[in-house]
């Protein structure tokens, strides 16, 4: 079993959920006592939020990259960024290590086409909806990509960063999103991604008719197929 390295901590309310369920997975798969062999960095958030409002990206990515160093040289065979925001510096991280990164966009790819999606709605902070680094790399496998209309697209930012990276979550702000969802729907999206690590703390399959892709439990999972050699390459 290959051993999992992590950037986490953005937020810990997320990062949580990965150290579940890739331990949970791993159990589910090797049964007994098995479980996840990971490596993880955790950040203060508070520092990275502070620069994502200036957007001072040459920042993020020098402090994630240090983490990332540090990460592959106490033994982690590959990486992961546990947040999809922060792989707008996902190609600097990648070049500061020689291990693979295993990219969230490019897991949640490889999930919507196994699911026959071509045209799927964008949940995220602003910076995954309104800037390329996330669409883009769908688009490169063929995938349109929907994102809210503005005013939502504020609601959706503002209800991460206030409520679920604190650990908040709240029956109004589900409705607020499920409205969201709906709007999507009805413009086309044939699915919804919940490209932010801690919406599906939020929003369950169970809530919508409409599918839900969750790149929380995607990421993770490939990461478990990855560690266990169920997966050779790195690119879905
Ligand atoms: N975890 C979130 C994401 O997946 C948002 C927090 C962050 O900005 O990293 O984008």
């Amino acid at each position: 079993m290959k051993t999992i390295g992590l950037l986490g901590g953005m937020s810990w309310e997320s990062t949580q959920v990965y150290y579940r369920l890739l331990n949970e997975q791993v159990r589910a798969r090797l049964g007994g006592l098995h479980s996840a062999k990971i490596i993880l960095h955790s950040v203060d958030f508070a520092e990275i939020e502070a620069l994502q409002r200036r957007e001072d990206w040459p920042a993020m990515a020098e402090l994630l990259s240090t983490a990332a160093k540090g990460v592959a040289s106490a033994g982690a065979d590959f990486l992961l960024i546990c947040t999809n925001t922060m792989h707008r510096v996902a190609p600097e991280i990648a070049r500061a290590i020689d291990i693979p990164l295993l990219h969230i966009a490019d897991a949640t790819a490889a999930a919507l086409r196994r699911g026959g999606i071509t045209r799927v709605g964008l949940l995220g902070t602003r910076f995954t909806m309104e800037q390329a680094f996330f669409s883009d790399r769908l688009a490169d496998f063929g995938i349109e990509v929907l994102v809210p209309e503005a005013p939502q697209r504020e609601i959706v930012h503002r209800i991460i960063y206030e409520e679920l990276c604190r650990g908040a979550i709240n029956p109004g702000s589900r409705r607020a999103y499920l409205q969201v969802v709906e709007a999507l729907a009805s413009r086309g999206a044939e699915a919804v991604i919940l490209g932010c690590t801690e919406i599906g703390l939020l929003l369950r399959p169970e809530d919508t008719d409409i599918p839900l892709y969750d790149t929380t439990e995607i990421h993770a999972s490939q990461a478990i197929d990855y560690a266990l050699g169920e997966r050779q390459e790195m690119e879905p």
